[in-house]
């Protein structure tokens, strides 16, 4: 059951018109709207601190998606990027989902559209098609399994050794995994994260000058000649568990995980392999934006439906691959509290 809108005075036009209000000014009306609308935010680990404090869930865009078709709220506010609000409909096919800014997208999975997808399924038939879960509801409706950055060698693995594999959209995640497999029969897509694929070494070199005895992880979305410098090479997922048994480490990554690990071992010496490695598409959201959307119940995210299904079909056959998806364990909801879940897709 869907509550109307405020009327009278008390909404407001635009998102410039609620950024004139006080933070305090918007939490209330985020907090008070929410109940009214029957509704959950969903924060993604890397949006602004202020998103954060009012999402009723933190954590990567996987782990949000499967915490949006467990809610019995109606109503979902995705505060993360576009793909991200795609899967939680994927998943909550009977929910609403909202997001605050439509051009909060992923420049990553804009690399590759379902239909230059399907040009190269004709050109290679009888390929398999694994794509990361950072692509469009319209890619996964071609993929046979998704996949993520923890479970991307097991997926790979899972399929026929002489059947060609098309991966999409990351590169550098398709060679680590070419790498770690040992298959010549990868066709990667020609798409990065432009935040990993940023990172250079002569970051890295600087960082391990001035942090000689810190460790040195990184992502695999990031360069080849990075991985080959690196003491490791992991998902998010595996950089959370590292932060705790290392005292001090260098990521390769987004730097909000670094902010979030420091704060969690304010102890220990994190360092951000490189300071600008910050993924502006996240940043789009603001309290005042996501006040609007609230009061305006805007934007929907809406998908056809045989896509859907299409694509939850791929997405379940990784979560089958992986065992499913299960509850929180109290780990897990010890490290979602301090704002990082470790399920380890792409970007989080
Ligand atoms: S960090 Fe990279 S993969 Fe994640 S949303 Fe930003 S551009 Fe996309």
């Amino acid at each position: 059951m869907i509550s109307p809108a405020p009327t009278g005075s008390d909404i407001l036009a635009t998102p410039l018109d609620y950024a004139a209000l006080s933070k305090e000014e918007l939490r209330r009306r985020i907090l008070r709207r929410k109940d009214e609308l029957d509704a959950v935010i969903l924060g993604h680990n890397y949006q602004r601190v202020e998103i954060q404090s009012v999402s009723d869930y933190l954590g990567d865009s996987l782990g949000l998606s499967q915490e949006a078709a467990a809610t019995e709220a109606g109503t979902i506010v995705f505060c993360g990027v576009h793909f991200m609000a795609e899967t939680a409909k994927i998943l909550s096919p009977g929910k609403r989902v909202l997001m605050p800014d439509l051009r909060a997208g992923c420049p990553m999975a804009d690399f590759v559209t379902g239909p230059a997808l399907r040009r190269l399924k004709e050109e290679h038939p009888g390929a398999a098609v694994v794509a990361y879960v950072n692509s469009s509801a319209e890619v996964k409706a071609e993929a046979d399994i998704c996949c993520t950055s923890s479970n991307a060698v097991a997926v790979v693995e899972s399929i026929d050794p002489d059947r060609t594999i098309l991966f999409v959209p990351d590169r550098n995640l398709a060679r680590y995994v070419q790498e770690r497999t040992g298959r010549d029969n990868i066709i990667a897509w020609d798409g990065y994260c432009y935040v990993h694929d940023d990172m250079v070494l002569e970051e890295l070199a600087k960082a391990r000058s001035e942090h000689p005895n810190a460790l040195v992880v990184v992502h695999p979305e990031a360069r080849e000649d990075l991985l080959e410098k690196a003491d490791e090479v992991t998902s998010t997922a595996g950089m959370v568990d590292l932060a705790g048994q290392h005292d001090a480490v260098i990521f390769g990554t987004e730097r909000g995980l670094v902010d979030r690990m420091k704060e969690q071992y304010p102890e220990k010496t994190f360092i951000p392999l490189s300071g600008a490695a910050v993924c502006g598409n996240m940043k789009l959201n603001t309290l005042s934006k996501l006040a609007w959307c609230l009061d305006h119940e805007e934007y929907e995210v809406e998908l056809d439906e045989e896509i859907r299904i299409r694509a939850q079909q791929a997405l379940d056959r990784m979560l089958e691959l992986s065992g499913g998806w299960s509850p929180p364990t109290e780990e897990e909801e010890r490290l979602e509290l301090a704002g990082v879940r470790p399920s380890g897709c792409g970007c989080a």
